[in-house]
């Protein structure tokens, strides 16, 4: 039988944007379309693709914040490139070309990606999982040893969501909107002081901080040993923020709010 060609992996790179964003260009070097994700800013963009030697394709937004969508118009004006979005938030994503849901996934670089509907962070959040390159791009929803503020959805709608996410392999790269990541770990070490698992990262975190490094991606088996948000259902989780007859998702609801007031 003839062996079905490979397709090379998508290159994907990590940039920053404005004081703690990142975004992220991702690119099919088999067929050469460009992605960026969550664009707060159309230079930083541009300077990314051209430091590669890229030219702008496409958009994909996760959500309609503005530190996610601001440079979408000039980045469209400027490169013609397609913006993907939210369909549930079409009329909040600027410039949106193709609005995308569980139910369509989302074309690019020559794949299917999966889109996942994860409400909680904004009514309309999704996030992108391109499953042969084991890359989640998951905006403002989970975060290095965290997870977004609950602007217009439940505990119970963002526990879900964190659902969704956690049942994909444990060595999925996630592609978080945010570097947050050492000041998540200090309110991470005060919900599971416990956790062997998280004092080791939350030093590895201090390290590459101090170096000056991303902390971003994270992987997944990584955040499903020490990140509360993803763990309301441990034990010691439940008993420190529920007790008897509390819910999974009021668990993460009481973790949430104990994270707004750290
Ligand atoms: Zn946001």
């Amino acid at each position: 039988m003839p062996q079905e060609a490979t397709r090379p992996a998508l290159e994907i790179v990590v940039f920053p944007m404005l004081s703690d964003n990142y975004g992220f260009l991702i690119h099919d070097p088999a067929g050469g379309e460009t992605a960026v994700v969550d664009p707060a800013e159309a230079a930083p963009a541009l300077a990314a693709c051209a430091a590669h030697g890229w030219q702008l394709t496409h958009i994909l937004n996760t959500h309609h914040h503005g530190d996610h969508v601001g440079g979408n118009l000039e980045l469209k004006s400027r490169t013609g490139c397609k913006i993907v979005g939210p369909a549930y938030d079409r009329e909040r994503i600027p410039g949106l070309d193709l609005a995308v849901d569980e139910a369509s996934g989302a074309d690019f670089g020559g794949r299917h990606a999966s889109v996942f509907f994860v409400p909680g962070h904004t009514r309309g959040h999704i996030a992108y999982w391109f499953a042969e390159d084991y890359a989640l791009f998951c905006g403002d929803t989970l975060f290095s040893l965290g997870c977004g503020r609950l602007f217009e959805g439940t505990p119970a709608q963002m526990w879900s969501s964190l659902l969704k996410l956690r049942a994909l392999p444990d060595d999925t790269r996630i592609y978080c909107a945010h570097e947050y990541t050492q000041s998540n770990a200090r309110f991470a070490l005060t919900a599971e002081p416990e956790n062997a698992a998280l004092k080791a990262k939350a030093e590895k975190v201090a390290t590459e901080r101090a170096a000056g490094r991303f902390t971003i991606p994270s992987t997944l088996g990584a955040e499903k040993a020490c990140n509360p948000f993803l763990r309301a259902d441990q034990p010691d989780l439940r008993r420190r923020f529920g007790g008897p007859g509390v819910s999974d998702a009021d668990v993460l609801g009481a973790i949430r709010a104990a994270k707004d007031r750290f």
